[in-house]
């Protein structure tokens, strides 16, 4: 089981005004959600609260309804930057979340599992080379195949193909799809994106974030087994594509001088 509910969820750091102010939301087993939004309004922060790295100032995350009171090994991140590290081999940086996962697994079965999830992300030849023997594209594949061998219920991904070009980031988009559609466990996920394609192609419900809070919450209905060339085309993906920039313009005045929205 991997529901997530957010009740009342409020949050400021030390000395900051709040960053999240009441947040209400559910999120189902199995559902792939995409957290979109200007940029400061609270997306990394929030991921960091479902994470339990940082807690609520007021309310709850409740993960199948028990209250989040730190990280555990049903939840696992993938961050925009390649959070590989540099001294250790691609299957080794695999093994090593796999026996943190799995406290007590043989060396012999954390490499099985770590040989078959790279051959999953297409890099069985790449075993045993270093992060800086890889592309921006590859390493990020690793940090897919790691997060989903230490087998968690519940992926968070903050803007995890935001680095990465346009050709990779379709591949990886397809790849993330692939292995969590595909796999005996129905994961549940939340990933947080810049990009307005991308949110409408991977998700099943897309939420936009203003600062501090939830705007609106939109369904995708485009159905499963989406295809890219003839989704993008879509009159309801362009409806939605539509109504998704409007809603970032709208909001582009209150965030002068942040980043720049992506679309
Ligand atoms: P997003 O991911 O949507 O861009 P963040 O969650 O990173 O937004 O940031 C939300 C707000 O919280 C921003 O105003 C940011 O400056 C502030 N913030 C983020 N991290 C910290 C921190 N560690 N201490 C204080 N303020 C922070
Ligand atoms: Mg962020």
């Amino acid at each position: 089981m991997s529901d997530i509910k957010l009740e009342g969820l409020c949050f400021k750091y030390d000395d900051s005004d709040y960053i999240l102010d009441n947040l209400n939301l559910e999120i189902k087993e199995g559902e792939f959600v995409c957290f979109i939004g200007p940029s400061g309004c609270g997306k990394s922060t929030l991921l960091t609260l479902i994470e339990g790295l940082n807690k609520p100032t007021k309310g709850s995350v409740l993960i199948d309804g028990v209250p989040v009171t730190g990280p555990g090994g049903d939840r696992c991140v993938v961050f925009q930057h390649y959070s590989l590290f540099s001294w250790q081999t691609s299957k080794k940086n695999i093994t090593f979340g796999v026996k943190q996962a799995k406290k007590g697994i043989s060396s012999k079965e954390a490499d099985a599992i770590a040989l078959n999830y790279l051959a999953k992300v297409g890099l069985a030849e790449y075993a045993n080379k270093y992060p800086h023997q890889l592309s921006g594209g590859m390493q990020q594949r690793v940090a897919i195949a790691r997060a989903l061998a230490m087998d968690p219920d519940i992926l968070l991904m903050d803007e995890p193909f935001g680095a990465i070009d346009a050709k990779n980031r379709m591949q990886l988009q397809d790849l993330v799809l692939e292995l969590c559609e595909n796999e005996e466990k129905k994961r549940t996920v939340v990933f947080i994106t810049h990009d307005v394609e991308e949110a409408l192609y991977l998700a099943d419900r897309v939420i936009y974030m203003e600062p501090k809070r939830i705007k609106e919450e939109i369904p995708i209905d485009f159905g499963s087994g989406r295809v890219r060339a003839n989704l993008f085309g879509a009159p309801r993906f362009l409806q939605l594509r539509n109504h998704l920039i409007t809603l970032f313009y709208d909001n582009a005045d209150e965030n002068m001088g942040s980043e720049p929205v992506y679309l």
